[in-house]
């Protein structure tokens, strides 16, 4: 029995099982149909070795024989294409380019067909006697162009992919490549020592069939475990590891199952680690009871989500967020943590505290400062109305009154009075004790006055130790009463007069002006001018003053105008 027929055959079947797992296990992509173009090219060695083993006929063997040479030829040629569209530059396979990388394989295809003068191979036939060695060909000298063909082919591939490498190409692309290397190295191996069987022991072992079977598993394996043909999954890599958003993502044991290139920098785990959610509290500098009712939250009910901020030594922040993975039955099967990164927000967040609380204080100065203001605007009008000896009103602020007030009395027919006092003898006072009891007696005259009068009526100074009251709605009467109640408050008032037990009482001459706006002297017109009566009024009260004066002083003089 021809072992090499049945190895082969073998071989064959499973390049043919593999190239079946990829076409039905993954997601057929261009980069796909270019392997598997490949893949069927290793496929032809060991079937064409099995074939040419399968016939007696010598012109089938030859037939086989120089097809499974061909096959080899142009595998080199596929190989080279498939590298170029793995390195993504599939761009250049236009007619030209592919005329100029099959060229080379075709003309030794050609030449393998023709076999001028047996110059690639001699065809012996298969050696019956002894099964174990069996020497179906010898290499002309021309053969020595297929390994150099072959190895032209691999070396501008290897060179596609090294270049590749050193490119800034993504982590995921990178593996893909060094994937393909692999393969080709493997096969490249096996090539050379099937040649080397060939050439130098005139042997066909098989090796190669062995080699391509070996690269087919691999691939297979590449393609469907690790999905490194498939483009798709390439493209939602690079989009995971582009993203500025560290991604975790834990099995229901807290198995890391997958992670991307951001979360490398933020936590220093790898895939298949047991992630221990305690690592996170090392990192944090941030708020304590927080992390531990994010921690509860996972653990207590592990189906919400929930979030926390974490600040790592780095001072840099980043917000977490749990999301539970549920399958079709709603049990939890893993969890979503990413880690965004908020420095950038946090630090802007505290710039604008920080600036809102600089304006808060501003405003709490300024809010100050209106209210010192307002004080003082309130102070000065004091200060403008009232006289700052005795604290009375002073004449300008009882003249501007009584310009309104008597205008409202004519025109409604409001009784009113008033009160022009003068202190007796005052200068007698100032020389007897000094300006500064004077004073002090101008102070308390004022204080017992203001005491006698009623609130309404207002109290000024009028001019040195004179003074007037205004007293509105008032009667005659009640005038009168309330000017002899003043005069004797005045009189029965004693103020301190610097020495021991040494007391000073003053009296005082009092005009008085019962005003009756009565209806027969002005029926209920306006005052043309307020100004001009108010004048008139006090120059009669100045008279009654006077009069008074003249009668002796401490009495009163009262005139009533209609
Ligand atoms: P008569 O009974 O006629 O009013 O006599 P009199 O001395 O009060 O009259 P006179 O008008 O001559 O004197 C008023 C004095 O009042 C003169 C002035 O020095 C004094 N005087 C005016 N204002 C003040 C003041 O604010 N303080 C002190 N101590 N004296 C003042
Ligand atoms: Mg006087
Ligand atoms: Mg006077």
């Amino acid at each position: 029995m021809d072992v090499q027929m049945w190895v082969n055959f073998g071989l064959f079947l499973v390049l043919l099982g593999t190239f079946v797992y990829i076409f039905a296990s993954s997601v057929i992509t261009g980069l796909h149909k270019m392997y598997l173009s490949v893949h069927s090219f290793m496929m032809l060695w060991p079937l064409f070795q099995f074939a040419m083993r399968q016939t007696d006929d010598p012109q089938f063997q030859l037939l086989y024989l120089t097809a499974a040479f061909v096959g080899i030829a142009l595998l080199g040629a596929f190989w080279y294409i498939f590298t170029i569209c793995l390195v993504g530059e599939s761009y250049l396979l236009k007619t030209r380019n592919l005329i100029v990388i099959f060229l080379p394989a075709a003309i030794t295809a050609a030449g393998l067909i023709c076999n001028p003068n047996e110059l690639f191979f001699q065809y012996i036939g298969h050696d019956t006697g002894d099964a174990d060695v069996s020497f179906w060909y010898r290499p002309g000298p021309l053969l020595i162009y297929m390994p150099v063909l072959l190895a032209g082919y691999f070396a501008v591939s290897i060179y596609a992919m090294v270049s590749t490498l050193r490119r800034d190409a993504s982590p995921r692309h990178r593996r893909l490549v060094v994937t393909a290397l692999y393969g080709m190295l493997l096969l490249t191996g096996f090539g050379l020592a099937d040649f080397a069987a060939a050439m130098f022991f005139h042997q066909a072992q098989s090796v190669l069939s062995a080699g391509l079977a070996l690269a087919g598993i691999y691939y297979a394996l590449a393609v469907t475990r690790y999905s490194a043909f498939d483009i798709i999954n390439i493209a939602q890599r690079d989009v995971i590891d582009t993203m500025s958003t560290g991604l975790l993502v834990l099995d229901e044991h807290n198995v890391v199952i997958e992670m991307n290139k951001a979360l490398r920098s933020i936590l220093p785990v790898n895939i298949g680690d047991k992630f221990d959610l305690r690592a996170l509290s090392s990192l944090s500098s941030s708020s304590r009871t927080q992390m531990e009712a994010f921690f509860s939250m996972l653990r207590k009910h592990a189906m919400a989500t929930a979030s926390v901020e974490i600040a790592t030594a780095g001072s840099r922040h980043y917000e977490l967020h749990s999301t539970p993975i549920l399958n079709h039955r709603n049990t939890l099967i893993g969890r979503v943590i990413t880690f965004q990164d908020v420095t950038e927000y946090r630090r802007l967040m505290e710039e604008m505290n920080d600036q809102n609380a600089v304006l808060q204080e501003r405003n709490r100065e300024l809010i100050l400062m209106q209210d010192q203001l307002f004080q003082a605007n309130q102070k000065l009008e004091r200060m403008a109305v009232t006289d700052a000896l005795t604290g009375c009103f002073n004449r300008r602020y009882l003249l501007q009154q009584l310009e309104r007030e008597v205008v409202t009395n004519v025109r409604y027919r409001i009784p009113f009075a008033m009160f022009l006092f003068d202190i007796d003898l005052f200068k007698m006072i100032n020389d007897s004790y000094g300006h500064l009891v004077g004073d002090e007696v101008l102070r308390s005259t004022a204080d017992i006055v203001r005491r006698t009068i009623r609130r309404t009526d207002i109290l000024a100074r009028y001019g040195g130790e004179e003074f007037a009251v205004y007293l509105p709605y008032t009667t005659s009467a009640q005038a009168v009463r309330l000017a002899e109640r003043v005069k004797a408050a005045v009189e029965h008032n004693a103020v301190g007069a610097g020495g021991e037990d040494q007391l000073v009482s003053v009296t005082i001459s009092m005009g008085v002006l019962c005003i009756r706006s009565a209806e027969d002297a002005r029926p209920g017109v306006a005052l043309d001018d307020a100004k001009d009566f108010l004048l008139g009024l006090f120059a009669q009260a100045d008279a009654a003053l006077y009069e008074a004066k003249n009668k002796g002083r401490n009495c009163i003089v009262v005139k009533d105008i209609a």
